[in-house]
């Protein structure tokens, strides 16, 4: 990429934040724009978690736990022993570190920052080079209708494990909701040259930022190349449900079905080795690499890889 060149990603929390973190290790700093996901923020205990940004910030801080996958490392867990004790809340596991950066999201939401003024506010302190963005300062709240009815997403998601089968989707609130205006700013920045989709959940990550009133419509009037990775490797999921909740909504687990849900809105698919064979909507390239992020150095592969693929998309449209 040229000098100066800009790169949005569209990410969840912990399948995108690897991606992001290999792009992170390669661009320069300020190159790149994660936008986050905030449809699985919720209110707990009093206090605003937002589950996506808060693993983006780990993630490329260092501080993650790269064992449990979620939450900050070396955590300890003397309020979650306190509260249960007290027969209290104790399903939404808080380390004490994580209960930290919720009580000081909550307070300064409380004294009027927006989430996008704390987001960057916490990138700051954590010296992290991108920018992590939410992608909008309003509530958007993911539900899940499922054959137990209705359930808030956290209730779904941790309470009872993904466990009940999903029938649909809504985000609450997207249909007025503003995109964050930082968001706004770098899609439409001159120097954008590429829009990342990262390997994240299509319906429970990615849909809830598309559902953002002129997201959708900036990726389908873009004039750089949008590519997306594919979170199913050979019709499986390397973690979580997506897998499962393609077969529950009556879609394939295949990267194909990953091709079809973006139709429209990408150029490219990045797909693993293994499914080099995908078939995709006309118009839509694939590029076919090892897509599974075990170490640094398979992040840093792949955001190399992704970025030489989007050089080449960009060849063919000039
Ligand atoms: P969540 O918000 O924490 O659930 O995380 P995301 O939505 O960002 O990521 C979940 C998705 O990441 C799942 O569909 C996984 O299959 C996918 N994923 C996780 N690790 C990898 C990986 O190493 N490679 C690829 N291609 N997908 C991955």
């Amino acid at each position: 990429m040229s000098d100066g060149a800009k790169v949005v990603a569209l990410s969840g929390g912990i399948g995108g934040a690897k991606l992001a973190l290999g792009l992170d290790r390669l661009l320069p700093a300020c190159a790149l724009t994660v936008v986050a996901n905030t449809g699985d923020d919720f209110n707990h205990l009093g206090l605003h978690v937002s589950p996506d940004i808060d693993t983006l910030l780990y993630t490329l801080a260092g501080l993650d736990d790269p064992t449990k996958g979620w939450g900050r490392r070396d955590e300890t867990w003397t309020f979650m022993k306190a509260i249960a004790a007290l027969g209290g809340e104790s399903w939404f596991l808080l380390g004490d570190g994580d209960l930290a950066t919720h009580v000081e999201r909550t307070r300064r939401l409380g004294a009027g920052e927006t989430l996008s003024m704390v987001t960057e506010a916490f990138r700051q302190r954590f010296g992290i080079a991108s920018r992590i963005l939410p992608m909008s300062d309003d509530a958007v709240r993911t539900r899940v209708r499922t054959d137990e009815g209705w359930l808030d997403f956290q209730h779904y998601f941790v309470r009872r494990r993904c466990e009940p089968a999903v029938e649909a989707l809504e985000f609450t609130g997207a249909v007025s909701a503003r995109m964050a205006p930082d968001v706004a700013a770098a899609i439409a920045d001159p120097a954008l040259a590429a829009i990342i989709i990262c390997p994240s959940n299509p319906y429970l990550s990615v849909d809830p930022i598309l559902a953002v009133p002129g997201m959708r419509e900036a990726l389908r009037a873009r004039r750089v190349p949008a590519l997306a990775v594919s979170p199913i490797i050979a019709g499986q999921a390397v973690k979580g449900p997506t897998a499962k909740m393609m077969a529950e909504l009556g879609l394939e687990p295949s990267a194909a079905t990953v091709a079809r849900h973006y139709e429209g809105l990408i150029d490219g698919l990045m797909v693993d080795a293994l499914d080099a064979d995908v078939e995709v909507p006309a118009g839509m390239r694939v590029f076919a690499a090892a897509t599974l992020m075990r170490s640094l150095d398979d992040r840093i592969y792949l955001a190399r890889t992704v970025l030489a693929a989007v050089a080449e998309l960009a060849g063919g449209r000039a």
